[in-house]
């Protein structure tokens, strides 16, 4: 989709998304959380609720559920009514997630012993901690998808982790996109559209990438954007660092030195001084080479990801995940 306020064609990646972030009153107290982020994100992607725990049959309200830790894999139980929930759990999850092969990401409510990605509370058989891990759903996620962009609405509220996992699920749908379509001619205009954002991210990769596109030993397209898939999941595994992002944006200054007044350069470092410092968020330079962009008209620059790797209405800056209505 193209929002008017955004500069490049972005598409509309598919999320899966814990029905009580902001859609549903389906917590086990009859709650919802409010996430304002979701709200936005609703224009900008297809979102696909679920809440695992109504799907297998538990009532609005209901008494709560744990993870209770029994040999090498935790039970999910209902301490209130004795009930042992894992087969139903583990079936409902088998099921709907073999069926969301085309999911582009994830959104999960932290902390639940059903949707938790990494901070669910585990409990021994008599009712003390034994550590944190995944809850049942969450843990299903990340094993059965890798590389799709998941995190939990907690994490998101931090801008980096947002700016990174919004990155990747745009990434992905665009990919996916091109993998649909089968075409080499389009990998390629890809590949090129990615340049910078692979700069920042992994250089390594970016090398590999440029390889595979390439194709000198002629192998098969489906073969081509299957080893492509691969390789731009790892270089998006982790958010790209501070020190690379400095450097792409000094690779994207020197195109526009000569035609840049003094004063602007000196604005522009001092903003590059302050994103380094952890005073200034990553979009702060990047609005500054966008207006660039925009003023020079630089289409090289204009068609790279990087410089905005999903609709820019999505990069504001407050917001508050965890007030409860
Ligand atoms: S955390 Fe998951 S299982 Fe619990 S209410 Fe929310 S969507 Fe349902």
């Amino acid at each position: 989709m193209n929002d008017a306020r955004s500069t490049r064609d972005h598409p509309r990646p598919t999320l899966v998304i814990s029905k009580c972030l902001e859609l549903e009153a389906c917590r086990y107290n009859g709650e919802r959380i409010r996430a304002p982020f979701i709200i936005r994100l609703e224009g900008f992607v297809e979102l696909r609720p679920v809440c695992p725990e109504i799907e297998i049959g538990l009532g609005v309200p209901r008494d709560p559920i744990r993870l209770v830790s029994l040999g090498d894999s935790p039970r999910l139980t209902q301490p209130s009514t004795g009930r042992d929930l894992t087969l139903a759990m583990t079936e409902f999850t088998d099921s709907y997630l073999s069926g969301q092969h085309d999911a582009d990401g994830f959104i999960l409510k932290s902390r639940s012993p059903s949707c938790g990605l990494t901070d669910v509370k585990r409990y021994h058989p008599n009712g003390q901690s034994s550590g944190k891990g995944a809850g049942m759903f969450g843990g299903g996620v990340m094993e059965r998808f890798p590389h799709a962009a998941v995190e939990d609405e907690g994490r998101l509220t931090n801008f980096r982790l947002r700016h990174h996992f919004l990155t990747k699920l745009f990434a992905r749908a665009s990919f996916r996109a091109v993998k649909a379509s089968g075409s080499m001619a389009r990998l390629v205009r890809f590949h090129s559209e990615q340049k910078f954002l692979l700069m920042a991210y992994h250089q390594g990769e970016l090398r590999r990438l440029g390889r595979i596109v390439a194709n000198p030993e002629r192998h098969a397209t489906a073969d081509v954007l299957d080893a492509y898939e691969e390789h731009f999941s790892l270089a998006l595994a982790k958010p790209a660092r501070s020190t690379s992002n400095i450097n792409v944006l000094m690779h994207a200054l020197g195109y526009f030195s000569d035609a840049l007044a003094a004063g602007e350069k000196r604005h522009f470092l001092t903003a590059l001084d302050h994103y380094r410092a952890k005073h200034l968020a990553l979009s702060a330079p990047l609005a500054i080479v966008q207006s660039w962009i925009a003023r020079f008209g630089q289409e090289y620059l204009a068609g790279q990801s990087y410089f905005e790797p999903y609709p820019i209405p999505l990069l504001e800056l407050r917001d508050s995940a965890r007030e409860v209505h």
